[in-house]
């Protein structure tokens, strides 16, 4: 069930930080979404491009929709016509496609580079060397229909704090170094997206100023034990 109080506390909070939050509303059923909706969220990130072309079908069209989880190149068109921010670009490939598949719908869509940053190598991500490889050869500077606005980074489940903290303020460092670097004539990069339910306190704490808040809005998700056939 959605946790309208806990939503509004959050809203106030990252206003107070000068942050913008995402409810994280992935395997969330569209009545408990727009429950969220209705008290006044409009920015909903989802990790699944199925779910989040149908909700986004079926749910108002104020939305502006995040695209948080992986993304494989073959499915970038059924959202390049509505997406309003992707989070998860970890690969030069997958920014080529989004690019070719933005111009096909007149389009430049925003996009948040993800890094690395976590003790877990299961997470995506680019390494911060590997980036900084690509910038170096302007490797995204011919894609016309993208816009880098920013860094996404997820840090380690863990329960130190000390760990999450090392890594998201290690993240706002990088963040600090390329903008200065290699988007100083680029004021659009400027989204540095860190913290979930568990850790966003403590992103919020280092220089957040994008969240995505999940399970704390809408309460625990279950674990699916059919999964849905992809598109
Ligand atoms: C699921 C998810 C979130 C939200 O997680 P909660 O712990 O439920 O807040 C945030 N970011 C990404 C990339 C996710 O996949």
């Amino acid at each position: 069930m959605a946790n309208i109080s806990v939503l509004q506390d959050i809203t106030k909070l990252a206003k107070e930080k000068n942050a913008v939050l995402v409810a994280i509303s992935k395997t969330k059923p569209v009545e408990e979404i727009r429950k969220v909706y209705d008290a006044g969220q409009r920015a909903f990130g989802e990790n699944k491009v199925q779910e989040l072309v149908q909700k986004y079908e079926e749910l108002p069209k104020d939305i502006e929709w995040h695209m948080v989880g992986n993304l494989q190149t073959n499915k970038v068109k059924y959202i390049a016509p509505f997406i309003h921010l992707i989070h998860s670009v970890d690969s030069l490939k997958l920014a080529i496609e989004i690019n070719k598949q933005a111009a096909k719908n007149g389009r430049v869509i925003d996009v948040l580079l993800e890094i690395h940053i976590a003790a877990e190598t299961n997470k995506s991500g680019f390494s911060e060397e590997e980036l900084i490889d690509h910038l170096d050869i302007k490797a995204f500077d011919s894609l016309k229909n993208i816009r880098i606005v920013g860094l996404m980074g997820m840090a380690t489940n863990t329960k130190s704090q000390v760990l999450i903290k090392n890594e998201f303020s290690g993240l706002k460092s990088f963040f600090d170094e390329i903008r200065e670097t290699y988007f100083k004539q680029n004021p659009g990069f400027r989204i540095l997206s860190m913290g979930m339910s568990g850790d966003y306190l403590i992103a919020l704490e280092e220089g957040s100023n994008m969240i995505r808040v999940g399970s704390a809005i809408f309460g625990e998700r279950e674990i699916k034990k059919n999964p849905t056939i992809p598109i």
